[in-house]
């Protein structure tokens, strides 16, 4: 998940703590943890109580490595959750929200199956696909709680949180009196929010694609968010550029991405629009080196590209085979 959306859902948990800060019953009883997942999962906040919890700003990288996640949340479950024993009362069954916009770049049937026989009745899975381009049918074999957000405006992330919210105060508050049992989600009618089943169809095609620079000067990596031109010709046009932190993105990427090619003379800005590097200023952020076919900034002068080192020909056009990030 990269640009907006990442953003709305870094906000969306902000706005969650902040509530569940004013909630005497939250309060004492929830304690949260993030996992993310990209090429490679990571245990992004260790289990915390509520009142600890600061959400820093959640890091990007290449893939979607579902079976990732899924691994690393069944170890979680296995060492942060202290289970209920004939001496011991454990801890409640956790709540766990799966936010997801992609489809997975690994095989999760396996990890699917072993969540299925030994985790499913071990915690509530909320599976939410973020638009309409995650594998919800994958998503149904997890779980019976498969909810698309359908819109990702402003609005409908805010009412979607607000919802997020209300389903950690009502288990909170019903394990707080029956002390067990199954989390209620709350009703979902009124925001942009479907259950989803089995049946349901999804996009499998991802819209336009999301390439990775790196800026000459500084060497610092950036994305480059292209749309799909208008009437499906197999073009894409260059939306936005971000910086993003080189190190985080190296550590959360997969390690050898399946390499997915698009030729750069499927690739364009809009007539009249600067695309300035993100990191430097440099005039232009899309300029590909002929030898390893990756994408760097140049000032229009002078160019060597920061991947190889080669200081031949770059071309902002040409057919050029250039490697795709993942999701
Ligand atoms: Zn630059
Ligand atoms: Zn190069």
């Amino acid at each position: 998940m990269v640009g907006e959306k990442q953003r709305h859902v870094e906000r969306g948990i902000r706005g969650i703590m902040q509530e569940l800060m004013g909630n005497p019953y939250a309060l004492e009883t929830v304690y949260i943890s993030v996992i993310v997942f990209a090429g490679q999962a990571q245990l992004f906040v260790p289990l915390t109580d509520v009142c600890m919890f600061s959400m820093p700003s959640l890091p990007v990288g290449s893939g979607t490595a579902l079976a990732e996640g899924l691994k690393l949340l069944m170890r979680e479950l296995d060492c942060s959750v202290t289970k209920t024993t004939r001496e011991n009362k454990g801890d409640w069954k956790p709540i766990v929200f799966l936010f997801t916009d992609g489809i997975p770049t690994d095989n999760p049937d396996a990890t699917i199956q072993k969540w299925r026989n030994e985790y499913a009745n071990r915690a509530t899975l909320v599976a939410v696909s973020i638009g309409e381009h995650a594998n919800t049918q994958l998503l149904c074999r997890l779980t019976n709680n498969v909810l698309r957000l359908n819109k990702t405006d402003d609005a409908s992330f805010s009412s979607f949180f607000s919802w997020v919210t209300a389903s950690i105060e009502m288990s909170s508050a019903s394990l707080e009196s029956s002390g067990d049992g199954e989390a209620r989600l709350p009703d979902a009618s009124g925001i942009n929010l479907e259950k989803v089943t089995e049946s349901s169809s999804y996009k499998t095609k991802e819209d336009g694609l999301i390439l990775l620079g790196q800026c000459a000067q500084k060497k610092e990596y950036y994305l480059l968010r292209f749309s799909d031109a208008e009437g499906s010709s197999g073009d894409f046009v260059l939306e936005q550029c971000y910086r993003i932190d080189k190190e985080s993105y190296l550590a959360l990427s997969g390690k050898q991405d399946v390499a997915q090619h698009v030729s750069s003379d499927r690739l364009y800005g809009k007539t009249g629009a600067s695309y300035a590097c993100p990191c430097c200023g440099n005039r232009v952020c899309l300029v590909f080196c002929g030898d390893c076919g990756k994408i760097s900034c140049s000032d229009g002068h002078k160019a060597e590209c920061p991947w190889c080192g080669n200081a031949g020909v770059l071309g902002t056009g040409g057919a050029i085979d250039v490697a795709r990030a993942q999701g």
